[in-house]
């Protein structure tokens, strides 16, 4: 879609927006479904990226402490615990800027991959940049999708990391297409950006081809020692804006409502819902910030009346289509 469209969508009054929103919804989706995903940090800490938000840079003092990756014995426990809460998607992240094949760790990776595929849940990595060969190894070992997240605008994307750059990130995605996963790619709001900014990153989306499976809007967990410390809460209406116009524009794709959930009251979550958000992050911890507990979850989806989504229901396949990635 053409940024003007997007502008055109995202600034109809707010009910009418919502309004849309979900009549596109229902042309695609159950009524009143909700995924829960589960995110795990799989090796924590002590990254070599620069990642202005991240509490996991080894550039800044954030007290996170370096951990090791895990064992896939361990990581398949905790998937089937997950598995038995609920959860129909269980992604493993890893601190790090990059896989290798050959290297040992992502030997490890893929074998965390195949105990978890074989738990009958979809497989959700992210793994930092990858390579044509990388991602057709993670494709052969059954993941379903690969979150590589574009973060902002391309024009605010070197405000909040160096080490690499927008174009990075859009290569690694064009490996992710072509090795036949979905591809998982959304945002952070609260990154200092303007909303402008929010919708030119929903104008690279749009253009994926295919587009992502899964669109990610998370809102900054301000973490202490990184440089986004002490940003302002997103504004609810903005948030919900977005929600709306990503679920107008990608009307296929899971709208996850991700990180930062603690920073919205329980109507704000009751909102983006409303607008169409079909996808939380269960648990009490997203990598390394807060996230509600699963208790408090499941009270709100039973007061909201929403159900848990069933699995591998509404799941788009992607796989048949091996086009490059939309560049810039
Ligand atoms: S977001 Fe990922 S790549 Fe960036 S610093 Fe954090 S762990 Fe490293």
């Amino acid at each position: 879609m053409m940024l003007r469209d997007l502008q055109a969508i995202y600034e109809t009054p707010l009910f009418d927006l919502i309004a849309r929103a979900r009549r596109v919804y229902l042309e695609h989706w159950k009524m009143n479904e909700v995924q829960l995903c589960t995110l795990l940090s799989i090796k924590t800490g002590g990254c070599s990226e620069d990642c202005g938000y991240c509490a996991q840079s080894s550039r800044y003092q954030t007290g996170v402490e370096r951990e090791s990756l895990m064992t896939p014995e361990e990581i398949e426990t905790i998937a089937t615990r997950a598995k038995e809460n609920g959860s129909t998607r269980f992604c493993m992240g890893a601190a790090w800027k990059g896989v290798r094949d050959g290297d040992p760790r992502f030997e490890s990776v893929l074998e965390s991959v195949r105990r978890v595929a074989k738990l009958g849940l979809e497989v959700c990595v992210t793994l930092g940049q990858l390579g044509e060969k990388e991602a057709a190894q993670l494709k052969q070992a059954g993941v379903t999708a690969y979150n590589h997240n574009l973060d902002t605008s391309p024009e605010h994307y070197p405000n909040i990391v160096t080490t690499h750059t927008f174009q990075d990130r859009l290569d690694t995605i064009r490996h992710v297409q072509h090795s036949g996963m979905s591809v998982c790619c959304g945002g952070i709001l609260g990154m200092g950006e303007t909303e402008l900014d929010r919708l030119k990153m929903l104008e690279v989306l749009t253009n994926f081809d295919p587009p992502p499976e899964s669109v990610p809007i998370n809102c900054l967990m301000p973490m202490a020692g990184t440089p986004l410390d002490g940003q302002a809460s997103v504004d609810i209406f903005e948030l919900v804006r977005l929600i709306a116009t990503t679920r107008i524009a990608l009307p296929r794709a899971k709208v996850r409502l991700s990180a930062g959930r603690t920073r919205l009251t329980r109507e704000g979550q009751a909102l983006c819902f409303f607008a169409r958000a079909n996808s939380i992050f269960y648990g009490a911890k997203l990598l390394t910030a807060a996230n509600p507990g699963t208790d408090a979850d499941r009270a709100l989806l039973e007061e909201l009346d929403l159900q848990p989504q069933a699995p591998f229901a509404g799941v788009v396949s992607q796989h048949s289509q091996r086009r490059p990635v939309a560049t810039l």
